[in-house]
């Protein structure tokens, strides 16, 4: 994790949030290779839930909800961790995540010091609204995506006309108080998370739930993830959310060793039946091709972390490889016993890699920059693209295998003569030439004919 940290901050993916002021805990800021990273796990991941979906819509509800919401999810009474402390050495633990002997012992894991007792601690974050900071002014963030569909699951029926079983997306930021939170990225107080939310009609759940997990299991594998890095972990009967009637975690073995993913939640009809409940609105569906028969529907979830999606994505992808000569393919990557015997290369699927394109001149001089800066104002409308003209071409390679960028061409005197550039794979490294012509046709179909090789 230290050399996946390091990366991250080096090529600026991840900074610590507020570092100058010494960092703040639990948050964390996405430069300018994150912020694309992310937003492109983002963008394929509303792809899959929305547009291949004919009857799942998108819907971007507000952070700031009625108070009320939280009451009637249960999230007020509910959503808490235990908590202990060291006397000694002062350490937070959630009692949950420490070996049993040392709760009933009450010695501190770190020090041997003595613990507290265990006391329940709301992970929600309240502040206030408006100029009056008492009772009456109280609000949440929101510490999950999910009841702002719930809220808004009429409003969706009667604007779009959608009928049962039908889906609602949504990505957005998620705050949580959380007591521990180490592991870079894994676990912060401000996160993002993805969450389709499937309406489906009562006794028809389990055959859905069933569909949801092979359909987000596929979607994974689609990405080009490790599969043998991922599991399904279901909830045994004290794990489960007092919502919930049967949940699958998909697990990813981060470095740390397996730990959730996403959730697949069976939460029946329990999240509608209490928001009718508390606001008094009949939020029964009416089923008009059925007799106007009536019913609160079951709800399917599928939530995902978006920033644990990019913490696992860069981990799957992180790799240092030894560079052999055959592998050089007569180009000039490499050297034998030099430091560029070895690269670390990030094998991002092309579709969510920050960058897709590099487009570098052999040479500043000769008009070969000139016909490069050409290249890649041509290519710029339809990837993402990086110029680099500074070194020695094999660690301008080197570069864009850290960034994960799938794709380099090379401009050289050739390309003078005969109108072809050299178009290198970063997972392959192997060169091929083409013609300038048919460039950005042929990244396109080696984008869509992608499949990892390791
Ligand atoms: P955990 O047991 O890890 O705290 P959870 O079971 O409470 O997670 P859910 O409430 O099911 O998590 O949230 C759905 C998804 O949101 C998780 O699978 C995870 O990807 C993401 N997530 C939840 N909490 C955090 C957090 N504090 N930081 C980053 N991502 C989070």
């Amino acid at each position: 994790m230290e050399k996946i940290t390091s990366l991250a901050k080096r090529r600026g993916f991840v900074y610590q949030s507020s570092e100058i002021y010494g960092g703040q805990n639990g948050a964390w800021d996405y430069g300018p290779l994150g912020v694309e990273l992310k937003n492109r796990i983002a963008g394929a991941w509303w792809k899959e839930m929305t547009r291949l979906h004919d009857n799942i819509v998108g819907l971007d509800a507000a952070i700031l909800m009625h108070p009320r919401t939280w009451e009637a999810s249960g999230h007020v009474e509910n959503f808490t961790d235990p908590l202990v402390d060291c006397k000694k050495c002062k350490s937070r633990f959630r009692a949950d995540q420490i070996p049993q002997e040392n709760l009933t012992a009450k010695k501190c894991p770190d020090c041997g010091g003595e613990l507290t007792d265990t006391r329940k601690f709301n992970l929600m974050f309240k502040t206030h609204i408006g100029p009056a900071e008492d009772t009456a002014s109280i609000i949440y963030l929101r510490p999950e995506t999910a009841q702002g569909i719930y809220v808004n699951y009429k409003n969706i029926i009667q604007s779009n006309r959608m009928k049962i079983p039908f889906g609602i997306a949504q990505i957005g930021k998620a705050f949580r108080n959380e007591i521990v939170t180490k592991n870079f990225i894994f676990r912060t107080c401000e996160f993002e998370q993805m969450e389709m939310q499937y309406f489906v009609k009562p006794g028809t759940d389990e055959e859905w739930f069933a569909e949801w997990r092979k359909q987000r299991w596929a979607y994974y594998e689609k990405l080009g993830i490790k599969m043998d890095h991922l599991r399904w972990h279901q909830h045994g009967p004290d794990e489960l959310a007092h919502y919930a009637k049967d949940a699958y975690d998909i697990e990813y073995l981060f470095p740390m060793g397996w730990r959730e993913l996403e959730g697949v939640h069976n939460r029946t009809d329990y999240d509608l039946g209490r928001h009718t409940q508390f606001s008094g609105k009949d939020l029964q569906y009416i089923d008009q091709d059925n007799n106007n028969e009536r019913y609160i529907p079951y709800i399917i979830e599928t939530s995902a972390g978006l920033t644990r999606n990019l913490l696992m994505i860069f981990c799957d992808a992180y790799d240092e490889e030894q560079i052999t000569p055959d592998k050089n393919s007569g180009s000039s990557e490499g050297a034998a016993g030099s430091a560029d015997d070895w690269r670390t290369v990030l094998h991002f699927h092309p579709d969510l890699a920050p960058i897709t394109v590099a487009i570098l001149p052999l040479m500043k001089k000769d008009g070969l920059a000139e016909i490069a800066q050409d290249i890649r104002a041509e290519l710029k409308e339809d990837y993402a693209t990086d110029y680099d003209q500074s070194g020695a071409i094999g660690r301008r390679y080197r570069r864009q295998d850290e960034a994960g960028t799938p794709f380099c061409v090379t401009v050289d005197y050739q390309s003078k003569e005969d109108k072809t550039v050299t178009l290198r794979f970063r997972d392959s490294m192997e060169q091929v030439r083409v013609p300038r012509a048919e460039l950005s046709a042929r990244i396109r179909s080696e984008i869509k004919a992608y499949k990892r090789i390791k």
